[in-house]
């Protein structure tokens, strides 16, 4: 018995069923005591190692999406006060942009919850099984300009901006970009045009990017030309939830104390 468990065990091993190896005796019993056929036994065994499989994948995706923080929609509220256009971001949810190679432009003041929208629409990819890269737009200029001073543009490309089913750039416009960064960061959109999906989340309007992309009015327009020509753009108003946070801090201790 003990020797045949040992087949098993380095049977599993050979065919990389790491859950079933460690799963199958007790299922075993549960099936000996619910007298069920040798097919239903079968069929339950691969399908916890099919659901072992898909979590380890979710895990490896989400380690490599490089998220922030994990946000969720359903951390969401939506009665915040925060003008946050619940049905066009529950059905951008559904995540038919990403298949579509389209992108998602979230704009609005600080505070609103846009990060937080873009990483719940990241996570949403991840859990479908998308490859997801999540990346501040400062970080990606870092990164960028190391891949260059390197001589590895091209293989950062490749790996980094044109791998990625969809890429999240966070915070256009908090740094200005010099002209070199504004080049790189024309040719990210240029090539992941109508090829991948792109979401961007930004505290400025579109007049004021070229502000942010060392005052070329021209590569601002021809990029914003790529960018928006299949695009969703969701404008996300309202009050700092920061600062309604700290703001009601500020009420309750107030209440404690007596303070007006
Ligand atoms: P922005 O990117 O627009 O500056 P964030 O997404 O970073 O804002 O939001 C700031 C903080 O407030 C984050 O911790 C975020 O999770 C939280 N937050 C913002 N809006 C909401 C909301 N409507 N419901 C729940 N949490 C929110
Ligand atoms: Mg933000």
């Amino acid at each position: 018995m003990i020797q045949q468990q040992e087949r098993i065990a380095s049977l599993c091993e050979q065919l990389k069923m790491a859950c079933l190896a460690t799963e199958w005796p007790g299922l075993a019993q549960q099936a000996a005591q619910d007298e069920v056929s040798f097919a239903d036994f079968l069929e339950k065994l691969l399908n916890r190692e099919l659901a072992a499989r898909e979590q380890r994948k979710r895990a490896t995706l989400l380690k490599l999406a490089t998220m922030s923080a994990v946000k969720t929609l359903e951390q969401f509220d939506w009665n915040a006060g925060s003008g946050a256009p619940k049905a066009q971001i529950l059905e951008l949810a559904h995540l038919a942009f990403v298949e579509r190679a389209e992108n998602v432009v979230l704009l609005g003041p600080s505070g609103v919850g846009k990060t937080h929208i873009a990483l719940a629409l990241a996570y949403r990819a991840v859990m479908a099984g998308h490859k997801v890269r999540f990346i501040t737009a400062a970080d990606l200029m870092l990164q960028l300009a190391a891949a260059r001073a390197q001589g590895r543009l091209k293989e950062y490309f490749n790996r980094a901006v044109m791998a990625p089913k969809l890429i999240v750039i966070d915070e256009i416009g908090y740094l200005p970009f010099g002209r070199e960064e504004a080049n790189l960061f024309f040719n990210v959109v240029a090539k992941r045009y109508e090829r991948g999906s792109i979401v961007l989340t930004s505290n400025l309007p579109f007049t004021q990017w070229a502000g942010a992309f060392a005052d070329d009015q021209t590569l601002t327009a021809a990029m914003l030309d790529r960018l928006l020509h299949h695009a969703h753009i969701v404008q996300v108003s309202g009050e700092s939830y920061r600062l309604r946070d700290k703001r009601k801090a500020g009420q309750a201790a107030r209440r404690v104390t007596g303070e007006k």
